[in-house]
């Protein structure tokens, strides 16, 4: 959640959500924040039902800021030198996922959107 107002921006995340998504959604709503999305003000519901399909270009973003902030493309291809990797190989992704302090399932975003592993 982002609000602004005279004396600066507020973000706030449920702390009752793991650490993994706590972490995505800082980076989130620091993306809209820096990406200039005033308008872009997220609650939960609007987080679950619009960021999550992907429907609005402010949202896809702000995502794609907090994966970039997360887990920087120059790291992950420096970690990768050895080749795209086996989506199969669910203990390298983990293994990532564990290095960048991200959800397997992020980690298994990235890699796909940045061509690392076959899909
Ligand atoms: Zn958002």
């Amino acid at each position: 959640m982002q609000r602004q107002d005279d004396d600066g921006v507020l973000i706030a995340v449920n702390s009752t959500h793991g650490p993994h998504r706590q972490r995505f959604t800082l980076g989130h709503e620091l993306g809209h924040w820096l990406l200039g999305h005033q308008d872009a003000v997220d609650n939960e519901l609007y987080r679950n039902e619009l960021a999550s399909r992907g429907e609005s270009t402010v949202e896809i973003e702000a995502n794609a800021f907090a994966a970039a902030l997360l887990m920087p493309e120059d790291w992950l291809r420096e970690d990768l030198a050895a080749g795209v990797l086996d989506p199969m190989d669910e203990e390298q992704i983990d293994s990532l996922a564990r290095r960048y302090n991200v959800s397997p399932q992020a980690m298994t975003f990235r890699l796909i959107n940045l061509n690392l592993m076959r899909t």
